[in-house]
């Protein structure tokens, strides 16, 4: 408690400890066992049992378990489990409501008795009917002037499983016209012929919440009964259950808070159900699920867990909480606490040609935090590896590591400068010849005079171990997905041959690791074996989602597009577009020019990381957006735009999908942002459908070949530039309809 400022329920069960209401606090934390507890249960642990430990008293575990189809033992463990992790005993209490049964069974004899419970007969949705509505008294239904040996005759009757499900129903004798409907003769027990995990077979009948719940939390010597906000209107029964049967005190009384709900994420157990059971994840301690088993999977610490808890507080209106919170608190614990080391997740060959034999450096394991001790030795040799997207053959303005004239340091090691760029047959970079520089070593007096502007992670190629990395990102892609038409397609990226420095595998696996520039990853506790290292990502080092939300909202009208280019300056990327731009190009594949666009605009990334929602073709959308919205924006304000990304996302998904040509989606972008109409309705209204049939492109090129002998002479003879001449010819007679690929192939041909 010490100095941090009270939440509302501590100040009543201060009080209540000072007017002597009660000698010892009792809490529970009363889940139902039919799901995998998450981060919002996690909230009530905390609560509870946190009330418990701050005031000497004590929480119990209670399972509640009166709803017999949906429950189970798995779930039972999931939730010992999470409790548990988090750091709470219930020490000898766990308790089960089946347990109370027959208890509660003997309350609702005892109300009968006491004419203030009766079995109705109405059917269920008769029942509905008669409750009338908010406007409307309800109106009692004719079997609640039924004898109380009628009643005592029937609930027994129901209890030995006589009639069927629904024939009949136990209920309070309240008030029909209570303004609080919930107060209209609540129900109390229903008939379930259904198999119960614990109780087996014994029950016909089932109590409900309304009525198992006050009783459960009395016999247990509850004190303080903390549910959340929607179960406000069920006070007024758990109160008069319990005054009713003139229960002997001290007694519980209910007190609610809101529940926590996170962005980007769903939290009931219904859904989450769902998306395991659908196959969407891969099973409830997917890592990217809001479950306490997930994030544990994924290398979240309790401290965490509960820390964040504590920061958002506990309130009585509902709200969502970001969860960039929930992972700044990941990275705050994190930070201070893990040895940082380097990992290579997509690897590029570097040869040190004026290097050789091989050395070990000393390097720290917290380099920024000098008190804490700690370090190990790295391999160096003459073949290393570095990241990708660390080198780059035509950088972008403001790009501080290695490019052919630009040297870079590899850290804890030398400084290092690119002498020759190896490629492949088809253009791509497979290796960098470089020279060292002897001088440069981290750590001693540097005499190289070289000046560098970074430094970057690195692995010795003979020494590298091979790990299996899991990049997880959002589950969903909005904010408050309404079901799984709303997932991130992109919340998994498994990295299959990814390089890490051999002293990471030779270490307990239980530990994380700060991968340096990379993220915070932990040892995948399911799956990571010595022969196949398997690593998580908690949590990368800065929130990737925060400049595009906020930006989102600052960016009213005009994108300020293009400063950098304008003047021509070299404004080096903030750390955000650095890691935008290094996304692009590594991931997606996307040109650096094209990269550094969308990375430096925030108007222009939004729109196409929506449109990639909708189309995953990011080459093709990119283009888009850099080339045709990007122009559009030099004379519309973005507010004014006849179309929106989904639009642009279906114009790719048409190129994609070989419907139009790349040539033709341009006249239908210039129709679309007059028009703002749809592409696909352009393309239907004006037949612009590519023509992909040989069948219908074959006489169109007899044509052109007819109409120009010369020509075809000359190409016969040797003049190889006139191919082009054929295939211009071709499209342009078919209005650009023509697929250019299938002229190109069908022109070959019939010149040979
Ligand atoms: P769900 O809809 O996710 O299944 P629930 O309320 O039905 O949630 P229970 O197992 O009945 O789940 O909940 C156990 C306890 O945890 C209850 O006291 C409930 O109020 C609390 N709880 C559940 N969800 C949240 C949440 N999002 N935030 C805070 N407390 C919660
Ligand atoms: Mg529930």
């Amino acid at each position: 408690m010490n100095n941090k400022k009270k939440d509302f329920l501590r100040t009543i069960v201060e009080n209540d400890l000072k007017s002597g209401k009660y000698k010892e606090i009792v809490t529970r934390f009363p889940p139902e066992p039919n799901g995998f507890p998450h981060i919002g249960h996690a909230k009530s642990i905390s609560i509870n049992f946190g009330i418990a430990r701050d005031y000497n008293g004590h929480c119990n575990l209670r399972m509640d378990d009166t709803n017999p189809t949906k429950e189970d033992t798995k779930y039972v463990e999931a939730l010992e489990d999470a409790v548990r992790w988090l750091g709470f005993d219930w020490g000898e209490n766990l308790y089960f409501t089946s347990d109370y049964f027959s208890q509660i069974y003997d309350y609702a004899v005892q109300l009968i008795k006491m004419g203030k419970a009766y079995v109705d007969s109405l059917s269920e949705d008769e029942i509905r009917e008669y409750r009338g509505t908010v406007t409307e008294p309800g109106k009692r239904s004719k079997y609640a002037n039924r004898s109380i040996e009628e009643n005592l005759d029937l609930f027994e009757r129901m209890k030995k499983g006589e009639f069927k499900d629904g024939e009949h129903v136990l209920r309070a004798k309240i008030d029909m016209s209570a303004a609080n409907m919930k107060m209209r003769d609540p129900l109390l027990y229903r008939i379930r012929h259904a198999h119960h995990f614990r109780a087996g077979d014994e029950w016909s009948i089932y109590p409900m919440y309304d009525f198992a719940h006050c009783l459960s939390d009395y016999i247990e010597g509850v004190t303080h009964s903390i549910c959340t906000l929607e179960f406000e209107n069920n006070r007024d029964i758990y109160n008069w259950v319990l005054d009713t049967l003139e229960l002997k005190p001290p007694r519980p009384y209910q007190y609610e808070f809101a529940r926590l709900n996170i962005n980007y994420t769903v939290m009931s157990k219904r859904k989450l159900l769902e998306l395991v059971e659908g196959g969407y994840v891969n099973g409830w301690d997917d890592p990217r699920l809001p479950t306490i088993a997930g994030y544990r999977r994924r290398g979240y610490t309790p401290e965490s867990i509960l820390n964040f808890c504590d920061q958002i507080g506990i309130a009585k209106a509902n709200s969502v909480v970001d969860v960039a919170q929930l992972e700044f608190s990941i990275r705050d614990d994190l930070n201070p606490k893990v040895p940082r080391v380097m990992c290579v997740l997509d690897p590029l060959k570097v040869t040190i040609e004026n290097y050789e034999g091989s050395e070990e450096l000393e390097a720290p394991y917290y380099p920024h935090d000098v008190p804490k001790e700690g370090s190990r030795k790295i391999p160096f040799s003459k073949e290393l590896y570095i990241e990708r997207d660390d080198f780059s053959e035509n950088p972008p303005k403001g790009y501080y590591r290695l490019t052919p004239e630009q040297p870079v340091r590899l850290r804890h090691g030398y400084i290092i400068t690119c002498k020759e760029v190896i490629k492949d047959a088809n253009g791509n970079i497979v290796e960098i010849k470089a020279e060292y520089y002897p001088d440069s070593k981290s750590g001693t007096k540097d005499t190289s005079g070289i000046k560098v502007k970074s430094a970057i992670q690195w692995v010795s190629a003979t020494d590298a171990k091979k790990i299996e990395v899991r990049l997880y990102d959002r589950l969903f892609k909005t904010e408050a997905p309404e079901g799984i038409e709303d997932l991130n397609p992109n919340s998994l990226q498994i990295i299959k041959n990814a390089l890490i420095e051999p002293a990471v595998i030779t270490q307990k696996p239980d530990e994380r690791f700060q991968f340096e520039r990379q993220g915070y990853f932990y040892a995948d506790p399911v799956d990571y074996s010595d022969e196949h290292p398997v690593f998580n990502k908690i949590v990368g080092l800065k929130d990737s989602w925060a400049k595009k939300t906020k930006e989102k909202k600052v960016t009213t009208s005009k994108p300020q597009a293009k400063k950098v280019q304008i003047d021509g300056e070299v404004v080096p990327m903030s750390k955000e577009e650095q890691a935008l731009f290094d996304k692009y190009t590594n991931d997606l594949k996307l040109n650096n020019e094209v990269a550094n666009t969308l990375a430096r605009d925030a108007f222009l990334c939004d729109f196409f990381e929506e449109a990639l929602c909708t189309c995953n073709a990011p080459v093709t959308l990119s283009n888009i957006v850099v080339n045709e919205v990007a122009r559009e924006l030099k004379h519309t304000e973005a507010k004014e735009l006849k179309f929106n990304p989904v639009h642009i996302a279906q114009l790719a998904k048409m190129i994609e999908e070989d419907i139009i040509s790349s040539k033709i989606a341009k006249q239908v972008f210039e129709d679309m942002s007059k028009s703002g109409e749809n592409p696909a309705q352009i393309v239907e209204a004006k037949g612009l459908v590519q023509i992909s049939d040989p069948a219908q492109i074959l006489p169109v090129i007899d044509e052109v070949i007819a109409n120009n002998p010369d020509n075809v002479a000359k190409y016969k003879a040797g003049n190889n530039k006139l191919f082009g001449f054929f295939i211009g010819q071709v499209l342009k007679k078919t209005g650009g309809k023509a697929n250019p690929k299938i002229v190109n192939a069908l022109v070959k041909q019939k010149l040979m």
